[in-house]
């Protein structure tokens, strides 16, 4: 039987991967799972899954951890190293879905020939894509996309030759202030913003999601999976999230991935490839659904993602710098500290006072970046604070 390991098993993800996997237990047996500070759900779903090794990133949680899994047979082990020896324990798929540039470490750490790695932590691509991608075909690790366009993309991909690409089409919800004036926008608070539309996932994505920075780090991670110039990537609203991805092929042909949003369809494509496997979920009525919309994002309302795209086509560190920043200033906004512009302000401002330089070129390159960053956002945030008061 494969061998799967999942790193960031306990969050909204690793719920769907678990949701796949009691679909088809068939398919892996689960070597380890890794998780950020949650030491009860980290032991809950090593047992559930059956894992043999269960690693947490917060050493403070080692005991814990250690005493929720006694008598179960499974191995555990605390702090960041431990998160790494997961990733590299053997195993023929990772899913890598830890959040945010966290995730970057130990997803490259899982990288080993013949290996395949599940990718849903954009923030690894978004960071150090351009290393990431060199680096996993170096080593003989095929990179799948879990993100749901990304994944809709590359399956639409296999209806032509890569040089009759034309052009490649993301779709974003437009998340919950589609519809709202900016001065609404303005005012929202945290429970405003984690109200998503369609999608149920973490925190920090749904905050993403609501700003459309979301759609601006998704550009730049869909650069990086398929080698596309900036222009020939672009982003449309379709609220109802049923079309993730479309590819235009240069014979006026446009292939698109099609399924209701529900994060267990593209991870089943992945958990199975190149074959499939049967799940549970809802399928797609479209006689039901009656109507497809679809309109040009307001980008006057939602800055984000212009200046994501300013970011994708200047290349070099500014993305790095660029996602620190955001998770700096998505915790702030989450933690009540400053207003919702706030979120991309901050992280123009941080791009701002930060000279570029070259694409990070190592993981230690890229968390270098990624450190400055954070303590530039970091000392932007009183600023910012005294704004939304
Ligand atoms: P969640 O916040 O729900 O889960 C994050 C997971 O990462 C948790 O298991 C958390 O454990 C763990 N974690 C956090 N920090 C660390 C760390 N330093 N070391 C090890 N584990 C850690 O996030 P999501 O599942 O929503 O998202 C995960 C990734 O997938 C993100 O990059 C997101 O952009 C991407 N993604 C998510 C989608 C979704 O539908 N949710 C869709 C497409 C992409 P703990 O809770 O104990 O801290
Ligand atoms: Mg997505």
């Amino acid at each position: 039987m494969k061998r799967l390991s999942v790193l960031g098993a306990t969050g909204s993800i690793g719920h769907s991967v678990r949701k796949v996997l009691a679909d088809a237990p068939e398919l892996y047996q689960v070597e380890a799972v890794a998780g950020g500070r949650d030491a009860a759900a980290l032991a809950e779903t090593a047992r559930a899954l059956g894992a043999r090794f269960a690693a947490l990133s917060d050493p403070a949680g080692g005991a814990a951890l250690k005493a929720a899994l006694e008598g179960s047979g499974i191995a555990s082990g605390a702090g960041p190293e431990a998160v790494m020896e997961a990733a590299r324990r053997d195993a023929d798929m990772v899913v890598s879905a830890i959040v945010g540039c966290a995730g970057l470490a130990p997803t490259v750490a899982a990288f080993a020939p013949g290996r395949r790695v599940a990718l849903a932590n954009k923030e690894c691509l978004v960071a150090a894509g351009a290393f990431f991608m060199a680096e996993a075909a170096r080593l003989g690790t095929e990179i799948l996309p879990v993100d749901s366009e990304h994944n809709a993309i590359f399956q639409a991909l296999a209806s032509g030759p890569a040089k009759a690409v034309e052009k490649i089409t993301l779709t974003a919800s437009g998340g919950p202030f589609r519809q709202k004036s900016r001065d609404e926008i303005a005012r929202a608070k945290p429970q405003d913003a984690l109200k998503h539309p369609n999608w149920s996932m973490g925190a920090k994505i749904t905050i993403d999601s609501a700003t459309l920075m979301n759609k601006g780090l998704e550009l730049i991670e869909a650069q990086h999976l398929f080698a596309v110039p900036a222009e020939r990537l672009e982003a449309v609203v379709h609220p109802e999230s049923v079309v993730h991805g479309l590819v235009s092929f240069i014979d006026g042909s446009v292939a698109a991935g099609l399924a209701l949003p529900d994060m267990c369809v593209p991870i089943a494509h992945c958990l199975a490839w190149p074959d499939r496997v049967a799940t549970s979920c809802r399928r797609l009525d479209l006689v039901a659904l009656g109507r497809l919309t679809f309109e040009a994002p307001d980008e006057a309302r939602f800055p984000a993602l212009s200046l994501a795209r300013s970011v994708l086509g200047q290349g070099g560190v500014c993305a790095t710098i660029l996602n620190a920043a955001n998770e700096i200033a998505v915790a702030a906004f989450l933690e009540g500290r400053i207003g919702f512009y706030g979120i991309t302000e901050i992280v123009e401002a941080t791009l701002d006072r930060i000279n570029g330089g070259p694409a990070p070129a190592s993981v230690g390159e890229a968390l270098e970046a990624d450190q400055l960053a954070r303590r530039t956002a970091a000392a932007l945030l009183p600023k910012f604070a005294a704004k939304a008061s």
